[in-house]
């Protein structure tokens, strides 16, 4: 009888435990999907490198959903690993390395973005001679990438100078580098250490995407050889800290850089030479350096108090800002997403200003969802809207011709801009479907076994069939 009751306890223990396990995970699951349908509102998913998860070999273990740096990229979702925050993935590739069964691979994004690739030679040359691009404009994520590709370009261009040392006028720089983000510094130093006469464009401020990280973001990285400096040997540190060795580096180089100056046109003559027109003069080059990233050049309204640090054209983490007074401008998709991930948030209020009567030219889905925070009372949208003047506190919109100052902490504004594959049409850059899986998933593996700097891979970067 004893042995009966203990048994019967013992079973209702377990049958306890069972179901407060399973409970937990259905809560946890609730929420993951709750990620996903926030993630599918802020973005379309991943725009370079990231993990594809095979169904058919997960076993469920969650232990890739705990690895990633960038917080909730996957969750659980029918008791298998899914990308539910797609926009937040850079391409770390640490869950496919933490993948006890080899379930993930990593991959490209869509096709229909890897098609828009720039096609380029294994020396980052592209179909116009002497004109390079490297970093993430090349179809490669991550900051080591960038650093290699920077500094291995300008040695290719440093070595066809040694090899063809003919004089030209003193104003004919070796190299122009269009961009001052990871790729763009580490071309310039190494261009400093190899004693050519270049000079550094750049149309915002030194640091590029990593300057407009998210404060105090954790990033990772791994060894990488950095120009000026030797081998950088940290594998995570505080974007602060990195920007400010960057800038410590540069000092010491003597580093000069034209920040708030934009590259406009590239034209190459029958001399061989580039005249590069920017938005404050020409200059002429033996070989131009593209650093320019992939998230484009956008548009300003050019309204007094634009250059308030509070006024901003990209939104990175909405989860960032909280119980704050937000003014979104524009009508199109990224503004209509952008303000409904941010009415998201706790305690924002959130105005969307528009300056047409209706919203015309965006997705059902996103029609639909406005129309519903609308109803609710979660933005606040106003038609026939434009602002005039951006003040610390507040915002001053002309509203069908009358003034209507708001209370504000921060702006987006979303007008539209340069994605840089316009930019390189313009120029006469030819792009192409190309398949980089294989360099992604080259990346990662060296990346678990020790994180030596890739350098083979980054320097064979695309196939011979490629070449032209
Ligand atoms: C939120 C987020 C987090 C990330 N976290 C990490 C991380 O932890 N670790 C990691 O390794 N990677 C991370 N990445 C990826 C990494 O930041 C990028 O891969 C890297 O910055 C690419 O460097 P880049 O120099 O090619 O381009 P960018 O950093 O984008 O720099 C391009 C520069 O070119 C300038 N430019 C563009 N057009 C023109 C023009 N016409 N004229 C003049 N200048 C121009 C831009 O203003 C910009 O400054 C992250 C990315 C994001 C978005
Ligand atoms: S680590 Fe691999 S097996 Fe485990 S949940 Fe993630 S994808 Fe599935």
């Amino acid at each position: 009888m004893d042995s009966l009751i203990t048994y019967f306890i013992g079973a209702g223990i377990v049958t306890i435990f069972v179901y407060l396990y399973l409970r937990g995970l259905k809560k946890k699951e609730r929420q993951w999907h709750a990620a996903a349908e926030k993630g599918n509102l802020i973005s379309q998913g991943p725009k370079a490198q990231h993990p594809h998860i095979d169904a058919n070999y997960c076993i469920g273990c969650q232990t890739c959903t705990s690895v990633c740096p960038e917080g909730d990229v996957l969750g659980m979702v029918g008791g298998k690993a899914a990308i539910i925050n797609g926009y937040k993935c850079i391409g770390h590739g640490l869950c496919a390395e933490a993948c006890p069964v080899g379930a993930i691979t990593m991959v490209m994004a869509s096709p229909s973005v890897s098609a828009e690739m720039p096609r380029l030679t294994p020396e980052y040359e592209t179909n116009i001679a002497d004109l390079f691009i490297v970093g993430e404009l090349g179809g490669l994520a991550l900051i080591k990438n960038a650093v290699n590709q920077g500094r291995e370009c300008v040695d290719i261009i440093a070595g066809r100078r040694a090899r063809s040392p003919a004089a030209t006028a003193p104003e004919v720089r070796d190299v122009v580098i269009v961009g001052a983000g990871p790729a763009g510094i580490s071309a310039s130093l190494r261009a400093i250490e190899k004693k050519l006469n270049y000079v550094t464009i750049e149309q915002d401020r030194v640091g590029g995407t990593v300057a407009n990280y998210p404060r105090q973001k954790l990033v990772m990285t791994t060894p990488v050889e950095f120009p000026m400096y030797g081998k950088f040997k940290k594998m995570e540190l505080s974007k602060e800290n990195l920007l400010a060795f960057w800038q410590k580096v540069m000092q010491r180089a003597d580093f000069q850089v034209r920040s708030g100056e934009k590259v406009e046109e590239i034209k190459k003559d029958a001399t061989g030479l580039f005249t590069v027109t920017t938005s404050k003069g020409q200059y002429r080059s033996r070989s131009v350096v593209l650093a320019l990233g992939r998230a484009g050049t956008p548009r300003k309204l050019g309204v007094p108090g634009e250059d308030l640090p509070k006024v901003m054209y990209r939104l990175i983490e909405a989860d960032h800002y909280v119980h704050k007074k937000i003014l979104v401008v524009g009508g199109g998709d990224s503004a209509v997403e952008a303000a409904m991930g941010l009415a998201h948030q706790v305690g924002n209020r959130v105005t969307l200003s528009y300056r047409q009567p209706a919203f015309s030219r965006i997705k059902e889905r996103n029609s639909n969802r406005i129309e519903e925070c609308i109803r609710s009372g979660k933005i606040n949208v106003i038609f026939n809207s434009a602002p005039v003047e951006f003040r610390q506190d507040s915002v001053v919109l002309d509203v069908s011709g009358a003034r209507r100052e708001i209370p504000n902490d921060y702006v987006w504004i979303f007008a539209g801009g340069t994605p840089p594959n316009d930019f390189l049409r313009k120029i006469g850059v030819q792009l192409g479907d190309l398949d980089l899986t294989d360099d992604a998933r080259r990346e990662t593996h060296q990346q678990g076994s020790g994180g030596s700097p890739p350098a083979a891979a980054t320097t064979h970067h695309f196939g011979a069939a490629l070449r032209f």
